[in-house]
C-alpha cells in the first residue's frame, strides 16, 4: 500500500513499520489485548451484519488462522524451522527484512508471493547469516 497522506503513513508505520525499524522487539508482534479485542468485536459485528448465525463458525476459523499466522511470524523471529521443509518460510521473511521489502510478503505461506510476482529467487539468494541473527530476538550461537 502507498500511503499518500500523514495520517495513512502514521497508520501503515504502527501496523507494520515499526517492526521494521524494530525486528528483535517481541511486544510488536501481537496487538496488545485491549485494540485486540476492539477490533476483533468490530468484525464480528460487520460479519454478523453480512453472514448473520454464519459467524459463530467463521469468525473463530478467521480468528485461528490469524492466530496461526502471528505465530508462525513470531516463531520465523525466535526460533530455527522446526522442519526442513519450512526453512523456505524463513527465508523468505528475512529476505524481506534485510533485501526488499517489497518481495516475500508471504509468512504462512509463499503462495500469493508466487501468485503476485513477488517471491525471491530462494536459489540464487544466498544467506546473510549476520543479518539474519540481527532479526532474531535472542542472540544465539549455534
Ligand atoms: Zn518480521
Ligand atoms: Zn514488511
Amino acid at each position: 500500500m502507498i500511503a499518500n497522506s500523514g495520517r495513512a503513513k502514521k497508520f501503515i508505520y504502527t501496523l507494520h513499520g515499526n517492526h521494521h525499524h524494530y525486528p528483535r522487539d517481541k511486544q510488536r508482534l501481537f496487538m496488545p489485548p485491549v485494540p485486540s479485542l476492539i477490533l476483533s468485536s468490530a468484525i464480528f459485528g460487520l460479519m454478523y451484519l453480512a453472514m448473520r448465525q454464519y459467524t459463530f463458525m467463521f469468525f473463530p476459523g478467521f480468528l485461528f488462522g490469524y492466530l496461526m499466522y502471528g505465530t508462525m511470524h513470531y516463531a520465523i523471529h525466535a526460533w530455527n524451522p522446526p522442519f526442513k521443509w519450512m526453512k523456505g518460510l524463513w527465508r523468505n521473511h528475512h529476505l524481506h527484512h534485510y533485501k526488499n521489502e517489497h518481495n516475500g510478503y508471504g509468512v504462512s505461506s509463499t503462495i500469493w508471493d508466487h501468485a503476485f510476482g513477488t517471491m525471491f529467487d530462494l536459489k540464487k539468494e544466498k544467506e546473510d547469516k549476520e543479518k539474519v541473527k540481527e532479526l532474531m530476538f535472542e542472540k544465539k550461537e549455534k
